[in-house]
């Protein structure tokens, strides 16, 4: 136990009181997300460096790593081929030895002789080839060290001293849990759990203090759940009867047979339209899967029974993408539409089925009689729509996502939905084709393409993600559909589309392609989502080693939409300069178009947190929880959620906090 009265306030200082932290590091530690001291006291090492043991020099023996301390004696820079090497000779009570290190040739000012150093490593020949090290009498190397998430301009060497430096606030830790839970559970206290977490004795410890921090994660968010719940039961929606003679039209006017899961879905789907309570659904299906069939499915049964229907989608493109699909079956069926964005403002006084950004349906926009509101890929918790229902009834409402999530693991973790899940797409999908190519050879990628073109096809070409403005990015992207016109697709119809076009620019541009008036379409990421044009069947995704990989996928869904066969080629630098876990998303992106199984590897590469497709939320960016390895703390979380859902107390605070931004009314 740590000694003195906790002071929360001081978490919430910015990071640039510890040491070392200035208005340059502060910047990037920013991008990671660290602002405060409290952000650096939950940052969580990925793993730890397991402990090496200590060797004097003469004792050194084989290539094992371990680690040596002594005195530098004198240092040198050397030249071999392309590498700069530093070498220092190090000397302890036994002897002495050459330690040497790659491509950090700063060091060789750094390393003065008397210095005291110790040193991770193992034996090269005769010399030491240096892992890790610490300079001037700072012992971590040697211990488990954690290693944290670092990026390109921050290192995990800093990284820890920034996080070794907030360790003096654990103490200010506070710690949610009733002492009896705790006792019960084993836990250890919250702030010692903090400084296990980055000091801890052995693995095991690190493990440990994990885990106490996970499960106050999962219960908060269990708690807002059952509080969720609790809520609901009081709410009431408008029962929709049975399926009727509009929604037995919409099938006959479709041009396909729905396949078994969306006839399941639809199945599913119309037994909680039948009841007062309020449906609450998850539907989940990997891009491409026909979802939005389905969608359209929900929203006509409002309409035939008499009732509006809303779909809201997260951005203007989507919005208008959806409104686009939507609209022709809407005017065959006879029912009015209405698009609702920013920019497009229709009347929907006479609309039965508004389509919309979220923002928008929220704000209130006079949407009487919704009895249905189809929400599309957004993170759930983002989304209330109480303003646009004044008062009275509850929408039905299904919620939509392409984020693949195990099934399991999306029933306790959307712990107060009911989930459906598309698993397999029309039977007449064929695989896409993916390769990965490297820059030098991008002109084949544009030959492929181009062979593809003069057969009929359609095209994208997605530009690199820069990471500026939104207006940076448009201006990129029209600078290289220009290129591209002048240069690899001359004689073609080239667009540009940018989350900077204007909305009729962007309408215009989207219906031209969809009428096959345009070849090729280059974008920014704006495509991807929702994009769906099945003539369009090869994918260019230019410097593809900075994307993630849930990007990656979502891109190359806006391809392999129909029955031709598709190509997704990933044009990166080569190979050898890339990270380890760029090379790995897309050999993954080239070995399997499963969006779990891509969604198990991204979970391997980059944690838990984006998982879940939250960018926008924030309430399921678990920093602590592992969803599949702690099953039973989340099982654990929601029962003991359940016993507490009234208690007062800091937990409550915590509970509140979490779902501030998120509307939870109940
Ligand atoms: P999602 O919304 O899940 O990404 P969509 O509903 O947009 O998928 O469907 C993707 C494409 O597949 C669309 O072009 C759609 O017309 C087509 N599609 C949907 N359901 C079927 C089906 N049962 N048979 C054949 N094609 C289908
Ligand atoms: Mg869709």
């Amino acid at each position: 136990m740590l000694p003195g009265t906790p002071r929360p306030g001081r978490l919430d200082l910015a990071i640039d009181v510890l040491k070392g932290v200035g208005p340059t590091v502060k910047k990037k530690l920013a991008k990671l997300g660290l602002a405060t001291v409290g952000d650096a006291l939950s940052y969580r090492p990925h793993r730890y460096e397991p402990a090496a043991p200590d060797r004097r020099i003469t004792e050194l023996f084989g290539e094992d790593e371990a680690v040596i301390a002594g005195e530098v004696r004198s240092t040198r820079l050397q030249r071999a081929r392309r590498l700069k090497l530093v070498k220092a000779r190090v000397a302890d009570e036994t002897g002495e030895i050459t330690a040497v290190w790659f491509n950090q040739a700063w060091l060789a000012e750094r390393l003065v002789p008397g210095m005291q150093v110790r040193l991770r490593g193992s034996l090269r020949g005769s010399e030491f080839a240096v892992r890790s090290y610490d300079l001037d009498g700072v012992a971590s190397t040697a211990d488990f060290a954690p290693v944290y998430p670092a990026t390109e301009d921050i290192t995990v060497k800093k990284l820890r001293e920034v996080v070794g430096g907030a360790l003096e606030y654990a103490r200010d830790v506070v710690d949610p849990l009733p002492a009896k839970l705790k006792a019960a559970a084993g836990f250890p206290v919250r702030a010692d759990a903090v400084a296990a977490l980055h000091r801890p004795r052995e693995e095991a410890d690190g493990e440990r203090a994990r885990r106490r921090l996970a499960f106050d994660e999962l219960l908060v968010l269990q708690l807002g759940l059952a509080r969720r719940r609790q809520g609901r039961e009081q709410e009431h929606a408008t029962p929709l009867g049975a399926a009727g003679e509009l929604v037995a039209r919409y099938r006959e006017a479709l041009p396909f047979r729905l396949t078994p899961d969306q006839e399941q879905a639809i199945a599913e789907i119309d037994a909680d339209l039948a009841g007062e309570l309020p449906m609450e659904r998850l539907l989940q299906g990997d891009v491409g899967s026909g979802k939005t069939v389905v969608a359209l499915y929900v929203l006509l049964r409002a309409v035939e029974a008499g009732h509006r229907g809303a779909l809201m989608a997260p951005t203007e493109t989507l919005a208008e993408q959806h409104f686009l699909t939507i609209e022709p079956i809407c005017l065959e069926l006879g029912v009015p539409s209405a698009l609702l964005t920013r920019s497009v403002k229709h009347d929907v006084a006479e609309a039965r089925i508004v389509v919309g950004t979220h923002a928008l349906i929220q704000e209130g926009v006079e949407l009487g009689d919704l009895a249905v509101a189809v929400v599309d890929e957004q993170h759930r918790f983002g989304v209330e729509q109480r303003a646009a229902i004044k008062a009275g009834r509850r929408p039905h409402t299904l919620h939509m996502t392409a984020t693949p999530i195990p099934r399991t693991l999306a029933l306790t973790v959307y712990g107060d939905l009911s989930v459906t899940e598309i698993a397999k797409p029309p039977a007449n999908r064929k695989p896409i084709v993916t390769s990965w190519i490297s820059e030098e050879r991008a002109s084949e990628a544009y030959r492929r393409l181009t062979r593809l073109l003069k057969e009929g096809r359609q095209a994208y070409v997605v530009c690199p993600l820069i990471e500026q403005s939104e207006t940076s990015r448009a201006r990129a992207a029209e600078q290289e559909a220009e290129r591209l016109q002048r240069a690899e697709l001359r004689g073609f119809r080239v667009g540009c589309l940018h989350g900077k076009l204007k909305t009729d620019a962007r309408r215009d541009l989207m219906a031209r392609f969809k009428a096959g008036e345009l070849d090729v379409l280059v974008a920014t990421t704006v495509i991807e989502v929702g994009v769906d044009v099945s003539n369009a069947t090869v994918m260019i995704v230019q410097e593809a080693d900075r994307f993630g990989l849930a990007q990656l996928h979502q891109l190359r869904g806006r391809v392999g939409r129909g029955a031709e066969q598709s190509y997704c080629l990933l044009v990166s630098r080569r190979k050898e300069e890339l990270t380890e876990s760029a090379v790995e998303r897309l050999e993954a992106m080239v070995r399997t178009t499963d969006g779990f199984e891509l969604a198990e590897v991204d979970l391997e590469l980059r944690g838990e947190g984006q998982l879940l497709g939250t960018r926008q939320s924030g309430l399921t960016d678990f920093r602590f929880a592992k969803l599949r390895a702690d099953r039973d703390l989340l099982e654990e979380a929601r029962e003991v959620a359940e016993r507490l859902v009234d208690y007062d107390g800091p937990l409550k605070d915590a509970v509140e906090r979490l779902f501030a931004d998120h509307d939870l009314a109940a």
